[in-house]
């Protein structure tokens, strides 16, 4: 006997999306989760992320502020409201993911679930049969094996520091790294970015990294092309961190943000015939569907694009094709994201570099500019908008921005690209003024060839 048509193990976004369309579809599913409702996203990623990010953003207003004739009182910034009021918000949140589940008819299974079989998954010694089993299990950071490796913190526990690192270290040059930089910047500490490349975030656009490092700079003290070589304890507590090209440095937290693997700790795919690639994610079809008939995967245990709304989609899609006919793919063209670091940068479609890789003619138009707000503060601080563009078909190929708010600019742009916008529909499009955003509809003049 079948004790549910679908049995999803973990409730992040992916899981619990999939979870609660399927019983839309009158399935009958199961949850197990071990730990936090609502997944990396909810408790230890993008939203806490966000909070910080707008906690530290007040230093810059209020400092933005006086060229605008206001005099803030020296401000102060107290990291213990802003963790308990993050805890107090995620715990509402929590709430909300499992009022979710149960108004959806799921049933929420809580503990660590192991596969024991390919249509059977056990949760604290009790067996479940299952006609399907999706695995949705997330990643878990990685730390490279350093001596003292154990002193330093992730992603998982910076939110929830005892005490505020008046100076830290921020190793690795993706995502969490620069993110995190800027949002201790912006609460006060010294920050230091150590990365083993000459310019983080790899694989994005070569001129907006360019131009986001210059503008890290400003608050940022940047270690490139290094590789930390130990971390030590000191007597007082502080950390001290030998690098294998540099001085040491003293700080009181080292961050490593170098990474995250698929989370696949004690799954029991032994039990199974799942492979798993040379990075050693789940390997699937275009249907998500695993090596073994009878399990699926999705979300970043898949490795594909780790981003919260690419696992909703997957989960909806999955349960559109499990439970109500569909024979839908995933689409991953397109998909916009954005980076939380001080600046913003947001970005869709085709770097330069990628761009060139597949077409003969491309054509940059690039805008580089102080924004409005700043020719008053006296802010430092450039914005930079880039659009690529086929010269040949006039489609634009890909649009990136370095600046305030370009998370929120960009998701808009993206909908024009999906529905193939060419450069010239951009240039007929009316702006709105003043803000950066028209400058994506007003670029006429192309970058001459480098
Ligand atoms: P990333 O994969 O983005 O970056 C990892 C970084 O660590 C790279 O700079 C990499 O260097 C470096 N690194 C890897 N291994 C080592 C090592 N052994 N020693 C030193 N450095 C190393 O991972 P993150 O942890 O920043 O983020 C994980 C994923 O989460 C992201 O890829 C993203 O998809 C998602 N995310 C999305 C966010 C958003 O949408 N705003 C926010 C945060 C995370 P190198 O460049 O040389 O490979």
């Amino acid at each position: 006997m079948t004790d549910f048509d679908l049995f999803v193990i973990g409730a992040g976004s992916g899981g619990v999306r999939a979870a609660r369309i399927s019983t839309q579809f009158g399935a009958k599913v199961a949850v197990a989760e071990d730990q936090y409702m609502g997944g990396t996203c909810v408790n230890v990623g993008c939203v806490p992320k966000k909070l910080y990010s707008y906690a530290s953003h007040y230093a810059y207003d209020f400092q933005d502020s006086e060229g605008f004739g206001w005099s803030p009182q020296n401000p102060e910034f107290h990291w213990e409201t802003l963790r308990d009021h993050k805890k107090s918000e995620i715990t509402r949140l929590n709430g909300i993911y499992e009022n979710i589940l149960e108004a959806a008819d799921v049933t929420l299974i809580e503990g660590r679930a192991k596969i024991v079989g390919p249509n059977t998954v056990e949760v604290s010694g009790q067996q479940y049969q299952c006609k399907r089993i999706l695995i949705a299990t997330g990643g878990w950071p990685f730390v490279p094996d350093i001596p003292g490796k154990e002193l330093a913190v992730t992603s998982n526990e910076i939110f929830d520091l005892e005490t505020f690192p008046k100076r830290i270290l921020i190793v690795g040059g993706g995502y969490i790294a620069v993110e995190f930089a800027g949002i201790f910047a912006g609460l006060g500490s010294n920050v230091t970015l150590s990365y083993r490349g000459a310019e983080p975030l790899k694989n994005f656009d070569a001129d907006i990294r360019r131009f986001f490092l210059n503008e890290m700079k400003k608050h940022v003290n940047l270690e490139l092309n290094s590789n930390i070589e130990k971390i030590e304890r000191n007597a007082d507590g502080s950390l001290k961190v030998s690098f294998q090209e540099a001085e040491s440095l003293q700080v009181d937290c080292v961050l490593y943000a170098t990474g995250r693997k698929p989370n696949l700790t004690d799954l029991g795919l032994e039990n199974t015939s799942v492979t798993l690639s040379r990075r050693g994610a789940i390997e699937i079809n275009d249907r998500f569907q695993t090596n073994e008939p009878s399990i699926y995967a999705l979300g970043d245990v898949v490795g594909k694009m780790e981003l919260t709304p690419v696992a909703l989609e997957e989960g909806m899609t999955l349960a559109r094709n499990l439970f109500n006919g569909a024979s839908d793919t995933m689409d991953y063209d397109l998909i916009p994201t954005a980076v939380f670091s001080h600046p913003n940068i947001g970005t869709v479609g085709l770097s330069e570099e990628m761009a060139r890789l597949q077409c003969d003619d491309v054509v940059i138009y690039q805008s580089e500019f102080k924004h409005l707000k700043h020719t008053i503060s006296g802010r430092d601080a450039r914005t930079m908008m880039k659009i690529v563009v086929d010269g040949k078909s006039d489609k634009v190929l890909g649009l990136h921005m370095v600046g305030d708010d370009a998370g929120e600019i960009i998701q808009g742009f993206a909908v024009a690209l999906k529905c193939g916008v060419t450069k010239a529909q951009l240039d007929s499009t009316v702006g709105i003024h003043p803000t950066a955003a028209e400058e994506f509809v007003t670029m006429r003049s192309p970058r001459a060839e480098k």
